[in-house]
């Protein structure tokens, strides 16, 4: 099969026909990858604007730009009974393709100003998540506290600049971590605890700038030490200085170069293709995956599930599902459909329907409604009879399994995840017929303070920092600290940052592997192997086995 977008071949198994059958859906038009990447042009999760809400006038948080041309609703507004989400039913037209009569009716309901779930405390400046309390800037994950500035996280408390992280306390600047306990600066590590720069170590504790040790205390650069000499070395550590971090953090990086990589990492699999899955069985093709179970090219799937295919973030009681976006608990039988969650069954092709709602098919913003289609109300009969109809005109119109085009998207390529897993120009945007954003968001602040301007020291900052912009080194783009986020550095000696917060999860994520298997062969026994690292970079990449044998 050649891919309908890239023109890639790809093949789809008998496999992924299982989980097709589920829904009588034809195998896919497009690759994996073009399946993601359509999918993610649904998701604007980090980019956040001022706006007014157009329900109550007031200034709001949200993830729509002021200039977009449909209504959005403030969180709680949009949740109660002072709208009705049921007064824009359409009905079916058999004479048009669906997705052009669902790009009507999405343009029509308010949006929600913000993908919040519900449940979270003194967190507005926040997207994408769930149970959390005094939480600023943070996006997709559920359960977190006092933490600040990250993405994609479960389980959290005083976590400051992260990406992947699981549950973790007291953490700083780390990627792809578990179990971490006042870590800093580290990545790819497990159930490590008061440690400094650590890449892939397990179960380490008082380490500092280590790679690839399991078990290990007091360890400086790979080398251990006594207790004693840890400490003396500790206490002349000035963690609160920048220049002293910088000079560790390339130390280490220096060290991490000298060591193999593992192919693929993940642990507790059974039969699992993909990377960083862990506690799985049967999973093929997916990345970033926690307790999955015959899952099939998943990504971002925290919570767990079983039989799903294609689902791209969240999960939790999640099963039978496929070619979905932001989905989860207690969930079954979704398909195409984005941010359906809580008791949700049999839902077709639908964006935000939630709490107990069964047998829906295109609709929007609906809540505890069963039999509606293009938000319209049936009775059973009338659903179960026209159902089908609507699928056989699916199907012979090319859209039956298929996501929803990017052309109908209510973002813009930029603004969303699309553009940081598949970087696109705006001309190459356009050229798809997709659609870019220009919109700008202003920070002011009484004072501007270039990067390189403010004091080297933590203990040197004053109050006032509160009242600056500081200039990012990098983009140029100011930024503000705020109050918690201040006593975080102080309590924890640790430097201000220089980067604006978007250009810290840009540097984080250039660390992070991509959703992406290459061929290659272990750079030690040669073996053929699949991993996450492309040919063409430095690393040498062993086997499980061979690095099994390197790792102390
Ligand atoms: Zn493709
Ligand atoms: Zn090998």
């Amino acid at each position: 099969m050649n891919c309908n977008h890239c023109h890639s071949p790809f093949q789809v198994t008998d496999e992924d026909r299982r989980i097709l059958n589920i829904f009588d859906v034809p195998d896919p038009q497009l690759c994996f990858d073009c399946r993601l990447q359509g999918k993610m042009t649904f998701y604007n999760r980090r980019r956040l604007y001022k706006r007014k809400c157009d329900l109550t006038g007031k200034d709001i948080v949200s993830v729509y730009s002021p200039d977009k041309p449909f209504k959005v609703y403030n969180v709680a507004d949009w949740y109660s009974d002072k709208w009705e989400p049921m007064e824009y039913g359409q009905d079916f037209d058999f004479s048009r393709p669906f997705f052009e009569q669902f790009e009507t009716l999405l343009s029509r309901v308010p949006q929600n100003a913000l993908a919040i779930l519900g449940d979270n405390e003194n967190s507005d400046y926040t997207n994408d998540n769930y149970k959390s309390r005094n939480c600023y800037l943070i996006f997709d994950g559920e359960q977190a506290e006092d933490s600040y500035y990250g993405e994609t996280f479960v389980y959290l408390k005083d976590c400051v600049d992260f990406l992947f992280l699981y549950r973790s306390e007291n953490c700083y600047e780390c990627l792809s971590c578990e179990n971490a306990y006042n870590l800093k600066y580290s990545r790819f590590s497990k159930n490590c605890s008061d440690s400094w720069f650590l890449k892939d170590c397990s179960s380490c504790r008082n380490c500092f700038g280590c790679v690839n040790l399991n078990q290990k205390e007091y360890y400086i650069f790979n080398e251990p030490h006594t207790k004693e000499a840890y400490e003396k070395f500790m206490a002349e550590f000035d963690s609160g200085n920048c220049q002293v971090i910088q000079a560790m953090k390339q130390k280490a990086e220096a060290l991490y170069k000298k060591y193999p990589v593992k192919a693929l990492r993940g642990v507790q699999n059974v039969n699992v293709s993909g990377d960083e899955v862990n506690r799985s069985k049967n999973v093929f093709h997916s990345f970033d995956c926690i307790d999955l179970e015959d899952c099939r090219y998943c990504t971002d799937c925290l919570m767990g599930g079983k039989d799903c295919m294609d689902v791209h973030v969240w999960g939790g009681g999640m099963e039978q599902c496929y070619n979905d976006l932001l989905i989860g608990v207690n969930i079954r039988k979704i398909l195409c459909s984005i941010y359906v969650s809580h008791g949700a069954s049999e839902i077709y092709y639908s964006i935000w329907c939630l709490q107990n709602v069964q047998n829906l098919f295109g609709c929007v913003g609906l809540r505890q409604k069963q039999y509606c289609i293009l938000n319209k109300q049936y009775s059973k009969q009338e659903y179960e009879a026209l159902l089908p109809k609507i699928i056989e005109h699916m199907k012979k119109t090319g859209e039956w399994g298929e996501f929803f085009p990017p052309t109908i998207s209510p973002f813009a390529y930029n603004e969303t995840l699309a553009q940081e897993y598949f970087p696109l120009s705006k001309e190459e945007v356009q050229q798809k017929g997709w659609t870019w954003s220009d919109y700008e968001v202003e920070t002011r602040a009484d004072r501007m303070v270039q990067a390189h301007q403010l004091p080297e020291h933590i203990d040197d900052i004053p109050d006032d920092i509160l009242n600056w912009a500081i200039v990012c080194e990098i983009s140029g783009k100011p930024f503000k600290i705020i109050p918690q986020e201040l006593k975080f550095y102080r309590q924890n000696q640790l430097p201000v940052p220089r980067r604006h917060p978007d250009q810290r999860h840009l540097d984080r994520f250039q660390l992070k592997q991509p959703y992406r298997l290459f061929d290659r062969n272990c750079d030690k026994c040669q073996s053929p192997i699949q991993t996450s690292y492309a040919p063409e970079r430095e690393e040498r990449i062993y086997c499980e086995a061979c690095y099994l044998g390197e790792v102390f």
